[in-house]
């Protein structure tokens, strides 16, 4: 029997067409390489570039994480019990709720179960990539409404979008920390879509439209644990569905995805909650010092941010420069520069002694963009 020749088959002509030319989502990279680029130990980094939480997860996560026996049984994946636990944090019914690999998986997940093929989804940059990724990864069609002055959510026009199919809304909205009201929220539940409602930063703002979940049948609420919680390795996210949806949902999800350690985690954060919440209002405090800080210094225009990280302008084309010259400090932020977002950094709020390096080392950056 012959072998078939090397290179006689390309199978990269099976991939789905709609696939070939779209493009990736770009995340972080890992913290070891690039400590290793940079020459610093990767725990002296001031790592200010993915909204992670400064103080860490609760200790109670670790301690337990280290003596549970049970790794070698497949994870529970109704997981009622945590669900109960989680309803009573949230205040909607367990029923309402599904947990998930993060709520990115949860974004897959109602692209999965709504769209077929190029079916509209609208976002409403500058927003989080994953919808465009996750939407396009199924053959969604992407219309973009692009956000108003001032980043709020232009609803007229995203209502006007013909034939959508999902509307998603971060709020607070990364990157810009802006809040949607509850009246441009309360006008797009009138379209003839799901509205998608993205609370990754609800804990640092303390609006929700949850309570609306169970009446509205096309209003969900996406909130995840890795921002407030400090469990972004760890994976937990979870959304609020109404009812019609929820058993469509659970025919759909891969089972297992919600690891055994993932759901210790979670049991042990809704048990350790206080400590969790005075470190919310720690960043908190520390994004209203940090704002002031930045303005202060004269060249960057900071905006005013209701989550755990601010956006900043820069001097004009100066963006990547500050950057890279703060990611040789071993601070790292994250740059954007598109379309409604040219030439910005986005800054996560640190422990007050990552404002003050932060600051120090923009001081020295920014001597000579006097203005
Ligand atoms: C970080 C973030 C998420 C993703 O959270 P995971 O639960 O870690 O997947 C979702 N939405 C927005 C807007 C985010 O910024």
């Amino acid at each position: 029997m012959s072998l078939p020749t090397a290179g006689a088959r390309d199978a990269s002509r099976l991939v789905r067409r709609h696939i070939l030319d779209m493009e990736g989502y770009v995340p972080v990279r890992g913290l070891e390489e690039l400590a290793q680029e940079l020459g610093f130990p990767s725990d002296s980094l001031i790592k200010l570039d993915a909204n992670e939480n400064p103080y860490g997860c609760s200790p109670r996560v670790q301690l337990a994480l280290a003596s549970a026996q049970t790794y070698h049984i497949y994870p529970d994946t109704d997981m009622q019990q945590l669900r109960e636990m989680l309803s009573s944090y949230v205040g909607v019914g367990a029923e309402h709720t599904i947990l998930g690999a993060g709520s990115d998986e949860l974004i897959d997940l109602l692209m999965r179960l709504f769209l077929e093929p190029a079916d509209r989804v609208v976002i409403c940059p500058p927003t989080f990539d994953m919808y465009r990724f996750s939407a396009q990864a199924h053959g969604g069609q992407v219309v973009s409404v692009l956000r108003r002055e001032g980043y709020s959510v232009d609803s007229e026009a995203v209502l006007a979008v013909e034939d959508a199919k999902l509307i998603f809304i971060d709020s607070p909205n990364n990157p810009t920390g802006v809040l949607t009201s509850r009246e441009d929220i309360l006008r797009l539940l009138a379209a003839d879509a799901v509205v998608v409602v993205d609370e990754a930063y609800y804990e640092f703002c303390g609006q929700t439209v949850a309570p609306w979940v169970p009446e509205y049948d096309n209003l969900i609420v996406l909130r995840t644990f890795s921002k407030w919680a400090g469990l972004g390795g760890l994976r937990v996210g979870y959304g609020i569905f109404p009812l019609g949806l929820v058993e469509h949902l659970w025919k759909v999800k891969t089972p297992y995805t919600v690891s055994a350690a993932a759901q210790i985690a979670l049991r042990e954060s809704l048990a350790d909650l206080e400590r969790l919440q005075d470190r919310v209002q720690a960043i908190i405090a520390e994004r209203e010092r940090l704002f002031q800080k930045l303005s202060s210094l004269g060249f960057l225009k900071p905006i005013p941010s209701q989550a755990n990280f601010i956006l900043c302008g820069t001097p004009q084309g100066q963006g990547l420069r500050i950057k890279e010259q703060l990611k040789q400090r071993g601070i790292l932020v994250r740059y954007f520069d598109r379309p409604g977002l040219s030439d910005f950094l986005r800054i996560s709020v640190g422990r007050p002694e990552h404002t003050d390096a932060l600051i120090e080392a923009l001081r020295e950056i920014g001597a000579g963009y006097e203005q």
